[in-house]
């Protein structure tokens, strides 16, 4: 994909550093928050995350929005309607969401969730594990927002750099923390287990879809078991989430690897010989 237009979303890269604030009277920090929550029984346990995320984080003085997918109705799908006059026929879908987003005519739904990725430093995203991965809804919730020229399609191909993505892009300066629910115990998802590691099952979202625009990735918060939790289990799992979300701000990211700073061959994009730590493979070769 070629070089992208500058466009609004976009400055210098200190330009889009977090606007965390700090507060003029204490030395704590002030997170603007996007939780995008996807399940559709506001009273599940899903429900309950997300309701105690927003508690939890505004009692802190952080400021929260929340996309309540399911609550608005979110069009899962991607089609010709999300570029409006910039949809061509036959429809280009990389081509024409770019189009759509450089000249403003994205659907006006897209465009709102475009918006609040810029104004928030943080992003929560709370969502049942279904079936390996995240539920349809959010999926389509990032097939339509994250568009060419927003998300991807960015920055210039040269021979030093394959474009501004893994460690550069829009979204850089971003951080992002995936609380995943999944029915399964805890020793299914280990090294070892049938469902693969947790690391490897989240490693296309958490890589491929939030790193890509440069959004810093935060260790998820994962409760394993959870067809089988019981209103008992209930407060040991709250102390947790309150205690990961009070300490969201000082959590070190996930250490990817960026694209464009010598560890890869440009353009093959392979890991340069010799970095991969002893006995590290497959999605483990990409951080450090
Ligand atoms: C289509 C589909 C695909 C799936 N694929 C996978 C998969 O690939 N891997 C996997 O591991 N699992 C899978 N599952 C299981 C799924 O991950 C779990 O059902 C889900 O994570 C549970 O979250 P929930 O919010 O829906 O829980 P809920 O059903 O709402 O609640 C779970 C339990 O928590 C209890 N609970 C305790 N306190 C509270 C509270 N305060 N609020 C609400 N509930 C509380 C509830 O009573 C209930 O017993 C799948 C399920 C479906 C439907």
């Amino acid at each position: 994909m070629d070089a992208a237009p500058l466009n609004d979303a976009r400055g210098s890269v200190e330009d889009r550093r977090p606007p965390i604030e700090a507060h003029a009277d204490s030395k704590e920090f002030h997170m603007k928050v996007l939780i995008v929550y996807a399940h559709p029984e506001p009273r599940s346990l899903n429900g309950s995350l997300k309701d105690l995320a927003v508690k939890t984080l505004e009692s802190a003085g952080h400021e929260v929005q929340v996309s309540d997918l399911y609550g608005m109705k979110w069009k899962a799908v991607l089609d010709a309607e999300d570029y409006g006059p910039s949809a061509s026929s036959p429809l280009k879908v990389a081509a024409d969401s770019g189009t759509a987003f450089d000249t403003g005519t994205l659907a006006p739904e897209v465009k709102a969730e475009q918006e609040k990725l810029l104004w928030a430093d943080t992003y929560i995203f709370q969502f049942p594990m279904w079936w390996y991965t995240m539920p349809a809804i959010l999926k389509g919730w990032v097939d339509r927002v994250f568009t060419y020229h927003f998300a991807y399609g960015v920055g210039e191909h040269s021979d030093v750099k394959y474009g501004e993505r893994f460690g550069e892009g829009t979204l850089l300066g971003k951080r992002a923390m995936l609380s995943v629910t999944a029915g399964g115990p805890e020793s299914h998802y280990s090294d070892r287990g049938i469902n693969g590691p947790i690391d490897d099952l989240l490693f296309p979202i958490h890589h491929g879809i939030l790193y890509y625009p440069g959004i810093e990735v935060l260790p998820p918060f994962v409760l394993y078991g959870t067809d089988r939790t019981t209103d008992e289990d209930y407060p040991d799992i709250a102390k947790a989430w309150e205690h990961r979300l009070e300490n969201l701000e000082s959590a070190d990211p996930i250490p990817f690897r960026r694209q464009n700073f010598g560890d890869y061959e440009i353009p093959s994009l392979h890991l340069k010989e010799g970095l991969e730590p002893a006995g590290r493979s497959g999605f483990g070769l990409h951080s450090r």
